[in-house]
């Protein structure tokens, strides 16, 4: 099944001035504050390669834009369980989305059903009573982003404009479900961009974080995805995005480390190649 006013990818694609390469991939930085070893300690490889697996790479359009990892299926939203979420399975063969809600209402409802019989709750108790069904109501709410399209987002939000200064748009609030746990990550990100003739409404850059970031996420990935989704709508001269967050399954598990957070940062283009640029976008960070 498509997207509804799915963007025509081809057309898309030869509005920028790229050849399509091998796939390569560039590590995200990451390090947990709070821990005993301020350290990077993730080689986020892995992650990334699983973020743009079948997705085209592109070449960057200039040879000081360094390494360009983005893609089509960024933009257009279709990566990673978009496809499978609005077509899950139905008797119906012409499904309505009210529907295809209901029915994953219905299954979901019914797997936190078992969840909580597995726990040794009783399910008859009052307070857990309507539990499945709000439960599953929210999870699906927490993971919407699969359904949005963030060319459709942005639509009729670019504007020709003629500056080429650094733009950075700060502490825009991030809550996420972690992959590995489905438990909330939450923190906050920082994008910073500098135009080449184009500017994206301010506002769109907190409903592009919220996009990515209502899917089952880890960190880096969601870092690397908005980044890779500014650059490709816009093509500025550089873009860098930096995000810190607090993970409950740390928090609340494993190394219970009340208080650590971990910083990831995606950086593109002359934000990753220009030592200046970048130390321009960290010093105003900084600021109060
Ligand atoms: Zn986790």
């Amino acid at each position: 099944m498509k997207l509804k006013n799915e963007p025509n990818l081809d057309q898309d694609l030869a509005t920028y001035p790229v050849t399509p390469t091998q796939p390569r991939h560039k590590k995200a930085a990451v390090w947990v504050s709070g821990l005993e070893t301020p350290e990077p300690i993730v080689d986020s490889t892995d992650n990334l390669s699983n973020a743009t697996q079948d997705e085209g790479i592109l070449e960057p359009h200039s040879k000081t834009a360094s390494l360009l990892t983005t893609s089509f299926n960024v933009v257009s939203a279709r990566n990673h369980g978009i496809t499978s979420r609005l077509d899950v399975k139905s008797d119906q063969p012409a499904e309505s989305d009210s529907e295809r809600e209901k029915s994953q209402t219905k299954r979901l409802t019914a797997a936190v059903h078992t969840i909580i019989e597995c726990i040794g709750e009783d399910l008859d108790r009052e307070g857990l009573r309507d539990t499945p069904e709000r439960y599953a109501k929210a999870m699906l709410h927490f993971t919407s982003g699969y359904e949005e399209n963030t060319q459709d987002l942005i639509n009729g939000a670019i504007f020709k404009e003629d500056c080429d200064e650094l733009v950075i748009v700060r502490d825009i609030h991030v809550s996420s479900l972690c992959e590995h746990h489905l438990v909330p990550f939450i923190g906050k990100m920082d994008i910073g961009y500098i135009p080449n003739g184009r500017v994206l409404g301010l506002s769109k850059f907190a409903r592009l974080a919220e996009v990515f970031s209502r899917r089952l996420q880890n960190q880096e990935r969601l870092t690397k995805q908005v980044a890779s989704c500014i650059f490709e709508l816009l093509n500025p001269q550089g873009i860098a995005v930096v995000m810190e967050a607090s993970h409950m399954c740390m928090v609340m598990r494993g190394v219970e480390k009340v208080g650590s957070t971990t910083i990831t940062s995606c950086m593109l283009g002359s934000m990753r190649s220009n030592g200046k640029a970048r130390e321009e976008f960290l010093t105003l960070l900084r600021r109060g």
